[in-house]
């Protein structure tokens, strides 16, 4: 799986050249699930671009609660309304910028899996797994991906070491397994993220408990985004 984060980039136009030229060459292709996290003021559209085709669309975020009293929110009832099933939770930029925390991105992870979304839960550090997945029943982990995305690595150029990012990532499985047992481990999906690009993506998609990958600024440009995804 490769997720492109567009975080908050590009106007209606680009986004939606984009995601027809994704269209175009992803074809019937299942082999690879391609997604791409848009703004939330694109994603109707976009999910109308890929009613036929298996590339998703991915919310950046959604509230906890899916009505109320919350302005400038994005409920997660209304996005599952207009057809988004896939919502990004925790990011590191929402952490950071936000104030969001352990305790929240939770709320949102267990009020997405109630309206029967699929979550990326994204985690900087092995600590956050547990927390983020209170409450999370065994049954409701076939709808999780679990993003590992290590701080020192977003957005500057430095991703984590081919080994460093396996080790967190086997270190996550084995956190899964502890909680859900073995075959639940095995069967959820952990991606990495952080300054993916095309000299380290081979090596990562490699490693036994690496997924799939988060790319940021490498998927601005389609093109550049196409070519990891044929790497994949
Ligand atoms: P970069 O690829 O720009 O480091 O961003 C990673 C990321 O935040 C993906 O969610």
């Amino acid at each position: 799986i490769i997720i492109a984060n567009w975080k908050m980039n590009f106007l209606l136009d680009q986004a939606v050249d984009y995601v027809n030229d994704l269209v175009k060459k992803v074809g019937n292709k299942t082999t690879v699930e391609v997604g791409v996290a848009a703004q939330d003021i694109f994603l109707s559209d976009l999910v109308k671009l890929t009613s036929q085709s298996p590339v998703r669309i991915i919310a950046q975020n959604a509230h906890w609660e899916n009505f109320g009293a919350f302005t400038g929110e994005t409920s997660p009832k209304a996005l599952d309304n207009i057809g988004v099933d896939y919502v990004m939770l925790g990011h590191f930029e929402r952490r950071e910028l936000f104030n969001e925390t352990n305790s929240t991105v939770n709320l949102k992870v267990r009020r997405a899996l109630n309206n029967d979304m699929n979550v990326i839960v994204d985690v900087e550090e092995l600590e956050q797994v547990q927390s983020v997945l209170e409450g999370v029943g065994p049954s409701q982990m076939e709808k999780i991906i679990i993003g590992f995305e290590p701080t020192f690595a977003i957005g500057t150029g430095m991703s984590a070491s081919t080994k460093g990012a396996e080790e967190v990532a086997a270190q996550i499985r084995k956190t899964l397994r502890k909680m859900y047992g073995p075959e639940i481990s095995q069967a959820t999906r952990i991606l990495y993220g952080g300054s993916v690009n095309r000299q380290n993506l081979a090596g990562l998609i490699k490693q036994t408990d690496i997924d799939g990958v988060l790319v940021g600024k490498a998927s601005l440009d389609f093109q550049s985004f196409w070519e990891l995804v044929k790497i994949i």
